[in-house]
């Protein structure tokens, strides 16, 4: 391809609406253009990356026995009520009226449509484990779309589903794909880190997400060096230290006047915060009217998990309750709230607060805390007790106690044991060897394209652009002549152009009347891994090849550069997939 033709504006400056690295350069290298917020073209140049990210895939899916269809987006309102999901998705569903006033949504997903197909199409365990896959655009109307691609609101996810005959067959399933997942992200050139996850809207018990580590994630992981444990934030737990033995004294009401917070109530009472109990109440809200007020406690020190305690009250929604709420649970209102003589609220306790002795808590007074409260004796007996702390930085292994570091990452690829959840919703069943029907166990799998390909720029960049590695770049190689009007410069540069492309090399040629700057600058920022200079060495018969990642430049002679550069290539990419 020649760049005098090519479609890829480019931008000298960065753009004030992107934060992040990768945003930013997919813009200035001209990768992606936004048309409406979360929504993207993909130019020219993202595209081929993404079609490259894309075959990687396919081929490791082929590898482990997948098989690819392609599924409509448009998917009938009746499947997602028979799965149950039309109202549990929420607003993120995109949903729309055809004209004759029958509803669809725009798929964010494809178990109702997959689990409809096979189960009227399939009767037999003889083809089982089928493992179906698709390449192909969701919907998803996100609260906050942002990071460009990172997250939109249309995406290509690669989504595939296992059937299996039994537990054994999803677990042999699953296994092959967490196989899979490892190997496409290694040779996208990713390193990451996989989780143990919450599994949220999808269901099931079991998932793993596939993390790159970022500051710029929007997810949160805790892992431990020590034993290799990872979990993200959402489903993290910790070791809590043995129950103290401590002599349980008399409560006693302090006045604590205007001391709200946690750290002004340590600071007031000269004491830890993991000698206070924090309290936070909750609107939940469940399927059809139902709702109440929650009020929750975790030891001092920790925060509130929000995703624990929505999946242990089994609520679709979890909002902070209203002045008001708060008011009609307890008179002394926010700030001094306590578990001890709450009105009509349901009451979660976190296992850490349970391990206490002589602990501080509001008194429902305002003004007023209790010290010297014993949870096991004196906390209501109607409460649940249970794990709803959110681990932080230095909390300790639930394996082995190691004190587990927290960070940032960015999830790219997500896989579930779904077990029946959804063969059982839909009636799908296949006959088994005796004749009897059974329902399919199932897993689903998803890896998220762009989001992908933002990762990796992430991951490899430097101020001067990106840095594709050789497996997805959108080209291996750029040939630049220094002095266009130099007739023989130009000549050599047009000739090694066109040995490359009969080689099969993926070439770039720049032929456009520009500076050598905005030339180089360009290739940089495009992060094309090889760069063929053809300029001053050229008299003696010499050209140079400079790898984008290390900086190095070798002189290599006319006649063996083509040889250099198709070598450059091979190795690199072996080095990658081995
Ligand atoms: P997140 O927690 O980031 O919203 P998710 O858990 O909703 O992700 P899944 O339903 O597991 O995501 O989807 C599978 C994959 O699709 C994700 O791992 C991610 O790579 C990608 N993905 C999900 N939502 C988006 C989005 N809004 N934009 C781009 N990619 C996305
Ligand atoms: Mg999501």
């Amino acid at each position: 391809m020649r760049v005098s033709r090519l479609f890829f504006p480019s931008l000298r400056e960065n753009p004030k609406e992107a934060e992040t690295v990768s945003h930013v350069f997919m813009l200035r290298a001209g990768l992606v253009r936004k048309l409406a917020s979360g929504i993207y073209t993909l130019l020219p140049i993202g595209y081929r990356v993404v079609k490259k990210i894309e075959n990687i895939i396919r081929e490791e899916m082929d590898a482990k026995g997948g098989q690819e269809l392609f599924m409509p987006a448009l998917q009938p309102a009746e499947l997602w009520l028979e799965s149950g999901r039309w109202y549990d998705y929420g607003p993120e569903l995109m949903r729309l009226e055809d004209r004759k006033e029958r509803t669809f949504a725009l798929g964010p997903t494809h178990e109702e449509v997959i689990t409809t197909l096979v189960r009227d199409n399939n009767r037999s365990y003889r083809k089982l484990p089928l493992l179906l896959y698709q390449i192909q655009v969701k919907f998803r109307d996100e609260i906050r779309p942002r990071f460009g691609v990172m997250r939109a609101r249309e995406f290509i996810m690669k989504d595939l589903y296992s059937f299996d005959r039994d537990e054994e067959g999803m677990n042999r399933s699953y296994d092959a794909m967490y196989d899979a997942y490892c190997r496409i992200f290694k040779r996208c050139g990713l390193d990451y880190r996989v989780v143990e996850a919450d599994s949220g809207a999808i269901g099931g018990d079991v998932s793993h997400e596939f993390m790159v580590l970022a500051d710029t994630g929007e997810a949160e992981i805790a892992f431990c060096d020590s034993c290799g444990y990872a979990s993200n934030l959402e489903k993290a737990t910790d070791q809590l230290d043995p129950p103290e033995d401590a002599q349980e004294m008399d409560i006693q009401e302090v006045y604590t006047p205007n001391i709200k917070t946690i750290e002004e109530l340590a600071n007031f009472l000269a004491i830890d915060k993991s000698r206070t109990v924090k309290a936070v109440v909750y609107e939940a809200i469940y399927s059809g009217e139902k709702w109440n007020i929650v009020a929750a406690f975790v030891r001092g020190d920790y925060d509130i998990n929000e995703i624990k305690l929505k999946n242990l009250l089994g609520c679709l929604y979890l909002n902070p309750a209203t002045e008001e709420e708060v008011l009609s649970i307890t008179p002394g209102g926010g700030g001094f709230i306590g578990p001890i003589g709450l009105k009509d609220a349901v009451v979660v306790v976190d296992e850490s607060v349970m391990r206490m002795k002589n602990v501080v808590v509001g008194a429902n007074k305002e003004n007023y805390h209790l010290k010297n409260v014993n949870p096991q004796k004196d906390f209501p007996d109607d409460m649940k007790v249970a794990d709803i702390r959110k681990v932080h930085d230095g909390s300790k292994c639930p394996k082995c106690g190691f004190p587990m570091k927290v960070r940032r990452g960015i999830e790219v690829g997500h896989i579930f044991k779904l077990g029946t959840k959804y063969s059982e919703a839909m009636n799908a069943t296949f006959l088994d060897e005796n004749g009897e029907k059974k329902y399919y166990v199932m897993g689903c799998y998803g890896i998220g394209v762009e989001r992908t390909m933002a990762a990796v720029i992430e991951q490899l960049h430097d101020d001067k652009g990106i840095i594709w590695p050789m497996t997805i770049a959108p080209y291996h190689v750029i040939v630049v002549s220094v002095v266009v009007k130099d007739e023989q410069q130009r000549e050599t540069a047009e000739r090694i152009y066109s040995e490359l492309i009969n080689r099969g090399v993926e070439v770039l040629i720049d032929d456009r009347d520009e500076s050598p700057g905005v030339k180089f600058n360009d290739a940089d920022i495009m992060g094309i891994p090889l760069r063929v200079t053809v300029g001053k060495y050229l008299k003696e018969g010499k050209v140079e090849l400079r790898w984008r990642r290390s900086g190095e430049v070798k002189l290599y002679s006319v006649n063996e550069i083509v040889d250099a550069v198709e070598l450059a290539i091979k190795k690199e990419i072996d080095e990658i997939n081995s």
